[in-house]
């Protein structure tokens, strides 16, 4: 206050020295009347309302002071949201319809396997165990009408994976068949007499992101394996693994660059020691499989193993389980 007063009398006094330069003082009180004006209305007013970089200046105009322009809310997302269509690819939902155990009680388990995959509008069966009456009942219990089932993939000649397709055939549904170029002359007939075949090759396209790995030769049973792409990565089915499990996920990977997501059904490691399981596990891990569901024919102790190696990630099997991919949304804190 000093200085402005001292520059308001030094100015006077210059200003009664010049001639005519009274009316120029007319301003002068006004200047007064704004110094206070800014400190009152400093005082008054709440930080939030003084614009950033002029606080606790004097120099602050007076126009800013004293209309003070709200600041408006600023609305900034703490959290960034991937949508899983980012992939183009759908939502996967698979339903075990039969198993050597069960995981809904209400079903009857039997040794064979048998999954429904849901795959956008696309619904279809990898294998059908070993009789068309527990496929049908277990169906029928999981709501399931065997109408929808547009495409049916069969992993190997084994009856526990083949015994119920004649069975389902015969209830007048008709959907597309995909088979071993290997499976004998007769069971390609009898499928034929009821409805369309398809002998896979490698990378056999069932829908767009539904693929075969084609007829892997690897062990003394070829075998197919099915790939479904998700928005979160590829899950592996197999029947029985038998080219052998890690066979089966390395030609899964070679399909795509997809990260393998989850791995399910028969690992048949039943007659694998400890270490042999343990080494299995390691490739596991180091083929960056991040869920596994050990079921079928892949024997207790491994089951067991890969329960405690994978930890939440270990999806028990059973028939009734039903697995759903793709639905989780990620959050990614900023
Ligand atoms: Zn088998
Ligand atoms: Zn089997």
């Amino acid at each position: 206050m000093m200085n402005w007063q001292w520059i308001f009398f030094e100015a006077l006094f210059l200003c009664l020295l010049i001639s005519g330069c009274q009316r120029t003082l007319d301003p002068v009180p006004l200047t007064v009347t704004m110094t206070a004006t800014i400190q009152d209305v400093k005082s008054s007013v709440t930080p939030e309302l003084v614009p950033p970089g002029n606080s606790g200046s004097d120099e602050i105009e007076l126009s800013e002071i004293v209309s003070p322009e709200p600041v408006p809310d600023i609305v900034e997302p703490d959290v960034v949201t991937v949508t899983p269509e980012a992939t183009g690819y759908p939502d996967a939902r698979i339903t075990i319809i039969y198993d050597n155990t069960a995981y809904d009680k209400r079903l009857t388990p039997v040794w064979g396997f048998a999954a429904l995959v849901e795959y956008g509008d696309f619904v279809m069966l990898f294998d059908t165990g070993g009789d068309a009456t527990t496929l049908l009942r277990n169906m029928e219990l999981l709501g399931i009408d065997p109408a929808r089932i547009q495409a049916v993939v069969l992993s190997h000649i084994h009856g526990d994976h083949i015994g119920g397709m004649v069975g389902l055939l015969e209830t007048g549904v008709q959907p597309t068949v995909y088979v071993l170029p290997s499976f004998n002359a007769s069971f390609k007939q009898q499928i034929a007499a009821y409805t369309s075949i398809i002998e896979v090759i490698p990378g056999q396209v069932i829908v767009d992101g539904l693929v075969s790995t084609g007829e892997l030769h690897s062990g003394i049973i070829p075998e197919q394996a099915l790939v479904v792409e998700t928005p979160e990565g590829q899950i592996v089915i197999t029947g029985c693994a038998h080219p052998g499990i890690v066979e089966i996920i390395q030609a899964a990977k070679d399909l795509s660059g997809s990260p393998i997501h989850l791995v399910l059904g028969g690992f048949h490691l039943m007659d694998k020691s400890t270490l042999q399981i343990q080494e299995i596990l390691a490739t596991f891990r180091a083929l960056e499989v991040k869920q596994v569901m050990p079921t079928h024919c892949t024997g207790e102790v491994a089951i067991k193993m890969f329960a405690e190696e994978y930890g939440m990630d270990y999806i028990q099997g059973g028939a009734g389980r039903v697995i759903e991919v793709g639905q989780m949304v990620t959050q990614i804190d900023e």
